[in-house]
């Protein structure tokens, strides 16, 4: 019966507060894209230095959760298919600095493409950790109480 009460509780809760917050409410995998923590359990970090614009550890990421002991790079070559994201994310970037280019100014085909250029250039260290966010979040559930390599 307590338990009934809680869970309606929490339901209330989710639905009391504005949409938004539910969005990336933990346990989903919005919340675990955007914060770039373990899709598993939510609470290890996928890369340690928060900052992605820091030279020396844009590209390292963290092999295991610190949390759940969940293998990041679950088989050889993982992280290939995150590529496939990666250029996903840049199309639409490209699309969106065209279009808002074309919105505001009337630039040329050059101006269009140098414009896109510095977008892809200053936004590179975030897409490829996006990129690889969103690809573990295609593949691992979340489970707060599984531990081990496996997921
Ligand atoms: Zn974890």
């Amino acid at each position: 019966m307590a338990a009934k009460v809680s869970n309606q509780g929490r339901l209330n809760a989710i639905f009391a507060e504005p949409k938004i917050n539910a969005m990336f409410k933990k346990g989903t995998k919005l919340n675990s894209t955007v914060k770039m923590k373990c899709p598993r359990c939510q609470e290890g970090d996928l890369f340690d230095d928060k900052n992605p614009y820091n030279p020396k550890t844009t590209l390292v990421m963290n092999e295991t959760c610190s949390n759940c002991g969940l293998r990041f790079n679950i088989e050889a070559g993982f992280f290939y298919g995150a590529m496939y994201v990666s250029y996903a994310l840049t199309v639409a970037i490209s699309v969106a600095v065209y279009v808002t280019a074309h919105l505001f100014f009337e630039p040329t085909v050059s101006q269009s493409l140098i414009a896109i250029f510095i977008a892809l250039l200053l936004m590179g260290p975030v897409v490829f950790r996006l990129s690889r966010a969103l690809w573990l979040n295609l593949f691992v559930k979340y489970n707060p109480e599984a531990r081990g390599e496996k997921p």
